[in-house]
């Protein structure tokens, strides 16, 4: 291994996207062996479109059911199909570097099961990630307003403020009046509301995060007071609006979210480009190019833009370039399509400035399934990087030293770590 591919290796990481499940849900309710290859690993959807059957998958996952064979063979035809995929590379990964298995066979998934149950203890979670995958932190999202010190790990387990729902217009009154102890009457209540999330959660909050992509088109428009209170008073009267009204409503509430964002100093998180699972993919409304009237709105707020808009990576550089406030982030992206990341990744060396790229997110549920991906990103980020270095483009010292403000640096400088962590360990509840 020369010094790029040790310095890759070696360094601590930082994790900005994760959705892990807390402490009490690893311990309580982990995965067993079958989950821990499987489970959240993104994999599943690519044995369907293999051809496994849905049930089959459900099986799988079933940990219910002890016979591990059973729940194998549903899907071990597909998963010969799937092997090389970049979410079939984190399962391997997880079987050599976990389990000790080469390949998945069912002795070898037996003789597994009790490794397994010795990883589902208190502590492990953190242990696993801080440890095995040299993580610095990780950042959650749990599509949650709730971001407040993590017992598990407060320096380590750091929390996105969720605007998700919101983006697309669904408001959770009850939730809300939880939350805050106000009772949304008119938008100048819902303001109030807005304010009193953001009080309440922004001081420990790492990041502010919307996947809305998934629920409706990432185009933004301005919206006035008037058409947003409108519709406010029939979603209070509990009629149903139609889908351009629910865009209305996604429309104001994000801008709001984006306004307290840049009030309270947190960058905001962006889903853009390919969908989970199968089935259902709406390809056009994707695309990072649609939030270019929101990155003009708001050019003084932080705009962290997700998954290389995949697979609109082009369309992603070019307005990485033109925006001071965009910054990129390949969480996921090394999994979706490895080869493309590291055709990304050079390109951005080449068009946006090093300063605006963070290189690691895993995306995932489970401890192992986030050491597998950081795994993943290590390796491909060194196979980029030393693409350059053997190009002659880079020198191996500025090899170590973009990989050290990809890994790192640029996280730390954008979310503001240091402070964060320090307002996490002064923050007393009120
Ligand atoms: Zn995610």
């Amino acid at each position: 291994m020369n010094d790029l591919a040790q310095h890759i290796q070696t360094i601590s990481l930082a994790d900005t996207h994760e959705h892990l499940y807390d402490e009490s849900q690893y311990v309580n309710s982990g995965p067993d062996i079958l989950q821990d290859l499987f489970d959240r690993l993104y994999i599943t959807a690519d044995l369907v479109v293999a051809g496994a059957a849905p049930a089959a998958v459900a099986a799988l996952l079933d940990a219910n059911n002890p016979d591990l064979e059973a729940r194998w063979s549903g899907v071990a035809a597909a998963w010969e199909h799937c092997k090389y995929t970049g979410f079939g590379e984190a399962v391997r990964l997880t079987a050599r570097r976990v389990y000790g298995m080469d390949d998945i066979t069912v002795p070898g998934l037996y003789a597994a099961v009790e490794r397994n149950a010795l990883l589902r203890q208190p502590g492990e979670r953190l242990r696993i990630l801080r440890d095995e995958g040299r993580l610095d932190y990780v950042q959650i999202d749990s599509k949650t307003w709730s971001c407040l010190p993590d017992p598990a790990g407060s320096d380590f387990f750091l929390h996105d403020l969720s605007w998700y729902f919101l983006s697309n217009g669904e408001i959770d009154f009850d939730a809300m009046r939880q939350e805050t102890r106000i009772e949304v009457t008119d938008l100048k209540s819902l303001r109030s509301a807005f304010e009193a999330l953001f009080a309440l959660y922004a001081p420990c909050a790492i990041a502010v995060k919307s996947q809305h992509a998934y629920r409706r088109t990432l185009l933004w428009s301005e919206r006035s007071d008037a058409d947003a209170a409108r519709i406010l008073q029939q979603m209070l009267r509990g009629e149903t609006i139609s889908d351009a009204e629910r865009l209305c409503m996604g429309d104001w509430c994000l801008a709001r979210g984006v306004e307290l964002s840049i009030e309270h100093k947190l960058p905001f998180k962006l889903h853009t480009g390919y969908n989970a699972r199968y089935g259902e993919m709406w390809i056009d409304r994707i695309r990072p190019g649609h939030l270019c009237a929101l990155l003009q709105r708001y050019p003084q707020a932080r705009f962290v833009l997700m998954h290389i808009g995949y697979p609109y990576a082009d369309e992603l550089i070019a307005i990485a370039k033109h925006y001071p406030g965009v910054f990129v982030d390949m969480c996921w992206a090394w999994s979706i399509d490895p080869h493309s990341s590291v055709d990304f990744l050079r390109r951005m060396l080449h068009t946006v400035p090093v300063n605006k790229l963070f290189v690691f997110g895993g995306d995932t549920w489970w401890p192992n399934a986030a050491v597998s991906f950081a795994q993943q990103a290590r390796t491909w980020l060194t196979r980029a990087l030393q693409a350059e270095v053997d190009a002659g483009l880079i020198g191996e010292g500025e090899g170590i030293r973009v990989a050290t403000r990809l890994m790192s640096t640029n996280q730390a400088e954008c979310f503001a770590i240091e402070d964060k962590r320090a307002a996490i360990r002064a923050y007393q509840p009120t």
